[in-house]
């Protein structure tokens, strides 16, 4: 996860609640992507490891637990950059110019200049990134499969020239993250600049504020009139985050036939939020109670992650035949 800002509900059910399930039947590693936020925020990087603790608190919040996998930090296993390096000899751009995010996100950031050498090639650093462990699975949304299709032409490329009895890099495969985009609160895509997502550090009172000023059914002027459940964010939401089935049943049945209000369900659901938020604020307020614990935390998952790395490189190095004794 790059830590270009705070994190939010679509990171919680779009990628964390996943990974703190995975791990109860893989090993994991997590890291923070700081070099890969270097690849879009490459002019402004004044936020960036106030946001990787920031966003580490929350990845523990939601249920990752340093015990079990392996958490760290890009930039502190330094092996990523070589490992790039090295399988940037053997791909040809042209592979990387038809990754399909190429295009669209150019296009989609387009204040920013990304026609940087570090964009192009930022699936190729993804691809060192879960090379380096030999990850058989990547956990990813249905938009970074071309990237793991990218990442296995470029291992089978790379094991072509010098693999020799011994295997060299894994090919990974995804494993696929089927929850579809949760929306913004104004039914926008989420992002930081439209200001529209609840995040997960917000108290209690600012759930309640950002959920009473969500977007609901444009048409429905009064609360007598029918309205529309499909596509409208405060039922999306309940879908999302209400455990009460049968709550969120009756309030539908009751919008489609006139017969509830906005505040009532906008009120049912900042209750179903706070719920889920809660436990979360506890265990980020606890882990956050004790100076430098995030730090500590990161830096001995890299210091782990790192033995790894060192390990993939020697094999890489005798591979390549660039090891000197
Ligand atoms: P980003 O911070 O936008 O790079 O997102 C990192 C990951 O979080 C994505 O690959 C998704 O898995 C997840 N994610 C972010 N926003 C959402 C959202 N609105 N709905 C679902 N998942 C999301």
């Amino acid at each position: 996860m790059r830590p270009t800002g705070k994190l939010h509900l679509g990171h919680l059910v779009g990628a964390l609640e996943n990974w703190a399930t995975l791990q109860d039947q893989y090993e994991c590693f997590y890291f923070v992507a700081d070099w890969h936020a270097l690849t879009s925020e490459y002019a402004d990087t004044t936020a960036l490891v106030e946001n990787s603790y920031d966003n580490v608190a929350d990845w523990i919040a939601a249920g990752l637990d340093p015990e079990r996998s392996t958490l760290f930090i890009q930039s502190l296993v330094p092996e990523h950059a070589e490992l790039f390096l090295l399988l940037s000899m053997v791909v040809p751009i042209p592979w990387l110019e038809r990754v399909p995010t190429y295009k669209e996100q150019r296009e989609q950031l387009s204040e920013k200049d990304l026609s940087t050498l570090g964009f192009l090639a930022y699936p190729l650093l993804q691809t060192a990134d879960v090379a380096m462990y030999d990850a058989t699975f990547v956990p990813v949304g249905e938009d970074q499969v071309p990237h793991l299709e990218l990442s296995r032409e470029v291992v089978r490329r790379f094991n072509n020239f010098y693999q020799q009895a011994v295997p060299l890099l894994t090919e990974p495969q995804p494993l696929l993250t089927t929850f579809a985009r949760l929306p913004g609160l104004d039914n926008r895509k989420m992002s930081k600049s439209y200001r529209n997502a609840i995040d997960l550090s917000d108290d209690a009172e600012a759930v309640r504020k950002k959920v009473m000023s969500m977007y609901t059914d444009p048409k429905r002027i009064r609360a007598d009139i029918p309205g529309t459940v499909e596509g409208n964010p405060v039922f999306l939401y309940h879908d999302a985050f209400n455990s009460n089935v049968e709550e969120v049943e009756d309030l539908k049945a009751r919008y489609r036939q006139g017969k509830v209000g906005d505040v009532e369900v906008k009120k049912k659901l900042v209750v179903a939020l706070n719920g889920v938020l809660e436990p979360m604020r506890q265990r980020r307020a606890e882990v956050l109670a004790k100076p430098g614990r995030v730090r500590e935390i990161l830096f001995e998952g890299s210091a782990r992650a790192r033995l790894v790395a060192r390990e993939t490189m020697e094999r890489v190095r005798e591979a390549v035949r660039v090891r000197y004794r």
